[in-house]
């Protein structure tokens, strides 16, 4: 099958051009799919899909990303927030049980992607959050440990000397643009929707994984340590069903990245998931579930990855200034593959 003529594709540790299943030809399974050029995370997926289950590959793909802090953005010691803290987000999807665990604001573990793991086979919940997570986690047998490195002390102190420059806050005084806080609401409010959120490749991502096994049976997941200097307390859309990941047995899966302050206000994931069950391609899917996003926020910065159960996958993004890259394994790949979609 022939590649489309806008993607390229990069191979690592081979020589030749491979065909993939991109924008609709079904490809064979088992299938691993992941945001970003996280290869390592994608081949221990692989690894593990080769005798364990999908949920189990998409825990050690996700797990290998956090312990080597892939890009600063996923796992300890990266997007320190105001007050210099790292915090994670992180889910987990079974598509064919619609079973669902999430931790957000996840304070002192590591292993997020594990903890939203035992919140879905350990409780009836979908979500826990901050302190109270951070408990469960320790009961469940997680080590609690600081997640603040040398480098995440750095970016604290550096954005201090900056004057807390970026930030997040809007609407207040002192002006956040010129001073770090305490800040007090100020009497007047103005619309923020034009604004380019301060985001670029080094201070956010997610890893966003989409796994189908040799039978068809899927699931997705997420982790992230969100974006630097966010305001304290702040979730973003990386734990939250739907917005950072979704599958749907006998569909596929989908999973984002990006400013998902505004992703999770359109769900993408579950809008792409929606669309692959409607008919459409998953590149198709892709596509369309981030056009709401664009139309509303036209500076929107995100990408968006699908698969379907036949093992076919697509992405689309927009605003990230180069193509989006991101990661796939299959039979039909000699190895992990890094694939280029140019945005939308
Ligand atoms: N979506 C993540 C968040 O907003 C960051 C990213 O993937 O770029 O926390």
């Amino acid at each position: 099958m022939a590649a489309p003529m806008r993607l390229r594709v990069l191979l690592f540790d081979v020589a030749v051009l491979l065909c993939f299943s991109a924008n609709g030809s079904a490809g064979p399974l088992p299938l691993v799919i992941n945001t970003w050029p996280f290869t390592n995370a994608t081949l221990k997926a692989w690894s593990e899909i080769q005798t364990g289950s999908y949920l189990d590959a998409l825990v050690a793909g996700c797990s290998e990303c956090e312990s080597q802090q892939c890009d600063g953005t996923v796992g300890y010691g990266g997007s320190p927030d105001e007050i210099g803290e790292t915090t994670l987000d992180a889910m987990i999807m079974d598509g064919e049980t619609h079973d669902v665990g999430s931790v957000g604001d996840l304070r002192r573990v590591k292993n997020a992607i594990g903890v939203a793991r035992a919140v879905m086979d350990y409780t009836q919940h979908t979500l826990l959050v901050g302190e109270s997570a951070k408990d469960f986690a320790v009961e469940m047998g997680f080590k609690e440990e600081s997640l603040t490195t040398n480098r995440s002390a750095e970016i604290h102190s550096s954005w201090l000397q900056n004057k807390c420059q970026p930030n997040y806050r809007q609407n207040v005084s002192p002006d956040p643009t010129k001073s770090c806080g305490p800040y007090k609401p100020s009497s007047k409010l103005f619309t923020h929707r034009d604004f380019v959120k301060p985001i670029h490749r080094w201070n956010h991502d997610t890893i966003g994984m989409v796994v189908v096994d040799k039978d068809g049976k899927t699931g997705s997941g997420t982790s992230t340590n969100g974006l630097s200097h966010k305001v304290p307390g702040r979730v973003g859309d990386s734990p939250i069903v739907g917005a950072g990941s979704y599958a749907s047995g006998g569909v596929g899966g989908a999973a984002a990245t990006g400013d998902g302050d505004i992703m999770m206000r359109f769900l993408p994931s579950f809008n792409a998931v929606m669309m692959m069950a409607n008919g459409d391609t998953p590149q198709k899917a892709a596509e369309k579930s981030i056009m709401p996003i664009i139309k509303a926020y036209p500076k929107f910065v995100g990408a968006v990855i699908a698969a379907n159960t036949k093992g076919t996958y697509g992405a689309a993004c927009h605003g990230l200034g180069s193509p989006f890259k991101f990661s796939v394994r299959s039979p039909d790949t000699p190895t992990v593959t890094v694939i280029e979609q140019p945005c939308i």
